[in-house]
């Protein structure tokens, strides 16, 4: 598969579920990418998304890394996401971000926002919500309001909601998992939701996903 490919794979999700295309955005998940290979399978279609691609990665020293060879390269303008777990010690690493997708706790938030206060400027966030399965990370169901409450306290701005699949080949469980996610994020008003990888994207679009994050099927 290729980008285009899975643009007209969005298209067609959006479309069998009356929204409106261009509704769900493509994350590019490039983790684990050289920076020739993004080139070519990413930044060469960047005009078939109005405002190009958000580059999704998920390892804090790679992010770092990539950041400074993309401003090596004179690639400016990337608009960075970080999908990953966050780790306290390497939240300095963020400060090109705009979106960190999977915040889990009220001190990532403070550690998140005192940095920003240094830096100038804040990412926005998405609360990460806990799919149910124990090694999972996430915010648990019951505790969803109090943590968005404490992290709205930071000054730091929540959009929305990102979930996992549970790892399942049963696509009523997903789909369950992504409209359970919706659900909570319309209870809380929240627009955004980050839900979809590969495997999954034309379901998380058809539960309302607004970001899709997709890795594998851009590169393969
Ligand atoms: C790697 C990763 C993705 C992309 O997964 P693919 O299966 O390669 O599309 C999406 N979300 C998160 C959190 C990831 O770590």
């Amino acid at each position: 598969m290729s980008l285009p490919e899975v643009l007209a794979g969005l298209r067609e999700a959006e479309a069998a579920s009356g929204r409106p295309p261009g509704s769900a955005r493509l994350v590019a998940v490039t983790k684990g990418q050289p920076l020739a290979a993004i080139r070519e399978h990413v930044l060469a279609h960047a005009a078939l998304q109005p405002g190009g691609f958000p580059l999704g990665e998920g390892r804090a020293q790679e992010l770092r890394d990539k950041v400074a060879e993309f401003e090596a390269e004179g690639l400016t303008g990337t608009e960075w996401h970080y999908i990953g777990t966050l780790q306290l010690n390497k939240v300095k690493y963020m400060r090109a971000v705009t979106l960190i997708h999977a915040l889990e706790d009220v001190r990532q938030a403070q550690t998140i926002a005192d940095l920003a206060a240094k830096w100038g400027r804040a990412p926005d966030v998405l609360l990460q919500l806990h799919n149910g399965e124990p090694q999972k990370h996430g915010v648990a169901p019951g505790d969803l309001r109090a943590v968005y409450d404490g992290v709205r306290a930071t000054g730091l701005s929540v959009r929305g909601l990102m979930v996992m699949a549970p790892d399942t080949e049963d696509e009523a469980a997903i789909l369950r998992v992504f409209k359970d996610t919706a659900r909570r994020a319309y209870d809380l008003g929240l627009g955004e939701l980050s839900m979809g990888m590969s495997g999954d994207y034309p379901l998380a679009v058809r539960a309302g996903a607004t970001l899709v994050r997709v890795g594998t099927r851009l590169f393969s």
